[in-house]
Order: structure tokens, then C-alpha cells, then sequence
């Protein structure tokens, strides 16, 4: 039938499309691997319905090997693009096993011989696939419209893979291969196959504009020296996390901390050199905070962060950490014998108490614990943490 002939290369031509698409979109921003992953995907979809396209018989080995495994590489693709996006991992030897294992099926004994069998085995791996790639987002915790949409995709997804082969060989009856592929079913089984990796190739275009749009967001409001967050975005994102952890019944910090003596690099080993231990100071705060924290550069050489999920005391710990590797830190345009300290102000959030009193508190722990000689860290109502008693280098220069 002819109408089948042009119904079969649409689906290659649409895959070949978001292939195009997607690898394009991944050559803008070549670190977003789960976009190249899904152009891929979508590769080898394309050369998994041309394969089955133009096999005339539809029963030799080669061709129902090179659809299958286009096909799961598509839905592989897909699975680990969705999920690598959502910051969930997916273990791939799974995936592989499963994938070789169908292919085996399909290639040797009585499977090979039946399309009824092989039409099973196939739907029933990428419907397992998806299942399982679902599942496994479904854990990812996030919960915008985008995430949910493609959740949902992917479990339509699965469920046709399911319930495609019951219905086919329903109503089909023992087939062959070449009855089959001239069968009205054939035709509605591959526009099912075109909606649902329509929708889901949407989606994940929408999921990249929406990344996007939220990448350009945060890039303005990052500080470039440091790379963390600038004053202005900083204080909006404190000021909900210290609302969302009352909301919550999270317990959260404050620590504000600040370079010692810091005037001082500038006079004496002048601006640019000062910027440098500004970055270096930002960048070690960086690492030395955990994902769910949020650190931002409050002012010249001033960081404020909000620990997460930390009392008082821990993140009394946090800070006297960090306080400790920038005592050892070398610092570029500095000679090399001379290291630069910081002094910390901590503060546990009180019942009822907003982002601007928590800092307030942790401001004037810092304040004490500059009074008490610098290097150290002091905690609002508590102690200070015993420092090493040296005072700064820099200030020993002076
Ligand atoms: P203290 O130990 O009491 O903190 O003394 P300090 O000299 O560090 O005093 P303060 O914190 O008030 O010093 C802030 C200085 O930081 C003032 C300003 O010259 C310098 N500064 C502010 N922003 C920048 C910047 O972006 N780059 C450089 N190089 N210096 C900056
Ligand atoms: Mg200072
Ligand atoms: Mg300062």
C-alpha cells in the first residue's frame, strides 16, 4: 500500500528532524550532555524505523537487529537525557544488559522465527526501559510543570510499549512479517509510536528553553569574580530559604564572614591582587559548601552563607573550616610566603525570625570576632571558636 510506504518515512524524517535539533542545541552549550544524549536517541530512532522500512520482508536477522538496536537507542537516549537532566543517574550496564539480552532473544531460536514473539520482545524491553527510566525520575524531587510533563510522557510512553503488542497480534491474529507491515494496524502502531515520540521530543525542546531561560537568569545574577551569587540575588533567595525552612521545620545557619586586614593588600600589593584573594576566598567557599546551602558575596570582600539543614554549632564547624584552608591558601599575585586570613560571624535562625535579623545577629558575631583579634570564628550567644592566635600575615607586613 502505498499509503503505508509515505506513512513509514515519516516517522524517520521526524526523528532525523529532532535529531538535527537537539545536536544543534547541544553544539550551542556542549556541557548539557543529556541534550546530546536525547539527539542521539533520536539518531537512532531514525535509523531503527528506516531499517525496518525498507527491509522488504521484515524477517531477516540484520534488519530486526539494526531496528532494535536503533530503537533502544533511542529510548536510552531519551531515558538518560530525561533523567540526567533532572540530576538523577541511571545505570547504563542495566540498560545495556537488557538491551543485548532482547537482541539475543530476537536473533536465535524460536523467538527469531515468530514476528508475533519478536513484536513481544521487542516493545516489551523499551517498555521496560522507560518503566524503569520513569521510576527513576520520578525520585528526582522536582516537581515544576516541565518535570511533570515529562514524567508523565515517559510513563505514557512505557505503557504503550505494554500494550502495544497485545493489541497488534489481537487483532492480527499469526502474521508475518510482510502481512504485517501491509496491515491498517501497522499504520496506527507507527502514528501511535509518531504522537508519543512527537510529544516527548516537544517537551524536552521546552525543557531546554526553560533551562535556558533559567541559565541566562542566574548568570546576572552571579558576581564574575567569584561566581557566586551577587548581593541583590543572594539576599531574594536567603530571604525565601529562611521562610521555606520555618514553613518546614528546617533548622538553617547564617555565617558572614570577612577578609582581615583586607585594605591593606590592596596598599600594598595593589588592586588586582586583592581581586585575586577576593576570587580565591569566593572560590573556597564554593567548595566547602554543600549543594542545598547558599553563598553569596555580600559586598567587597565580604560572603554571607546560609547553611542548610545546620544548627548553630555546625555550622560554627563549617566556618572554622573554611577559615582554616584559607590560612593555608596561596593567594596569585602575592608573594608566595604570605597567606591572608578571614574572621566569621555565625547565627542560628530563631522561631519567627526573618533573613535580615539572622544576618543582623551573625554581622555583629563577625564584629566580635574581628574585636577578639581576627582569624576566628564567633557564634551568636556562644564562644569563639578558638583560632590559632596568629594574627594576619598581612597585617604583620604592615
Ligand atoms: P578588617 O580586618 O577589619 O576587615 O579590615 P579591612 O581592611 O578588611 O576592612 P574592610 O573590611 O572595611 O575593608 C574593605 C576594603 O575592601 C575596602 C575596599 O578598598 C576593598 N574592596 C572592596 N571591594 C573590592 C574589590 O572588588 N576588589 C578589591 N581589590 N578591593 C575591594
Ligand atoms: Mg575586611
Ligand atoms: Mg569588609
Amino acid at each position: 500500500m502505498m499509503q503505508n510506504q509515505i506513512i513509514g518515512l515519516i516517522n524517520p524524517a521526524i526523528a532525523l528532524l529532532f535529531a538535527a535539533t537537539f545536536l544543534l542545541l547541544w553544539w550551542r552549550d556542549r556541557a548539557a550532555r543529556h541534550v546530546l544524549a536525547m539527539g542521539l536517541g533520536y539518531f537512532g530512532t531514525a535509523i531503527g524505523f528506516l531499517a525496518f522500512h525498507f527491509d522488504s520482508t521484515g524477517d531477516s536477522t540484520s534488519s530486526v537487529l539494526i531496528t532494535h538496536f536503533g530503537y533502544s537507542a533511542g529510548v536510552c537516549g531519551t531515558v538518560w537525557g530525561v533523567c540526567r537532566r533532572a540530576g538523577v543517574r541511571v545505570r547504563v550496564p542495566i540498560m545495556a544488559a537488557i538491551v543485548v539480552a532482547t537482541a539475543i532473544a530476537l536473533a536465535t531460536g524460536d523467538v527469531a522465527s515468530n514476528v508475533n514473539a519478536r513484536i513481544y520482545a521487542s516493545n516489551t524491553c523499551y517498555g521496560i526501559l522507560m518503566a524503569l527510566g520513569a521510576q527513576i525520575l520520578s525520585r528526582s524531587g522536582r516537581t515544576a510543570a516541565i518535570d511533570r510533563v515529562l514524567l508523565w510522557i515517559m510513563i505514557l510512553s512505557a505503557a504503550q510499549f505494554f500494550i502495544r503488542p497485545f493489541t497488534t497480534i489481537l487483532y492480527q491474529g499469526v502474521v508475518s512479517g510482510e502481512v504485517y507491515r501491509e496491515s491498517v494496524f501497522y499504520a496506527v502502531m507507527v502514528a501511535m509510536v509518531a504522537v508519543v515520540s512527537l510529544m516527548m521530543a516537544m517537551a524536552m525542546v521546552a525543557a531546554c528553553i526553560v533551562d535556558l531561560m533559567h541559565k541566562v537568569r542566574d548568570d546576572s545574577s552571579r558576581d564574575l569574580l567569584t561566581g557566586l551569587y551577587a548581593r541583590k540575588a543572594f539576599e531574594s533567595r536567603a530571604t525565601d530559604l529562611i521562610e521555606q525552612a520555618h514553613a518546614n521545620g528546617i533548622v538553617a545557619s547564617a555565617i558572614v564572614a570577612d577578609i582581615d586586614y583586607f585594605k591593606r593588600v590592596n596598599d600594598i600589593w595593589g588592586h588586582q591582587a586583592g581581586d585575586h584573594a577576593i576570587a580565591t576566598f569566593g572560590r573556597l567557599i564554593a567548595r566547602m559548601v554543600r549543594d542545598g546551602d547558599h553563598a553569596g558575596r555580600i559586598g567587597g570582600e565580604e560572603f554571607c552563607v546560609i547553611v542548610w539543614q545546620c544548627d548553630g554549632a555546625g555550622a560554627t564547624g563549617l566556618a572554622d573550616r573554611i577559615r582554616r584552608e584559607m590560612s593555608c591558601l596561596p593567594i596569585e599575585g602575592l608573594p608566595s610566603d604570605i597567606r591572608l586570613t578571614a574572621s566569621f560571624g555565625v547565627a542560628e535562625m530563631k522561631p519567627g525570625e526573618g533573613y535580615g535579623k539572622l544576618f543582623a545577629r551573625a554581622d555583629a558575631a563577625l564584629y566580635r570576632a574581628k574585636q577578639a583579634g581576627r582569624n576566628c570564628v564567633m557564634q551568636d550567644g556562644g564562644n569563639a571558636m578558638p583560632s590559632g592566635a596568629i594574627a594576619s600575615i598581612a597585617a604583620a607586613h604592615a
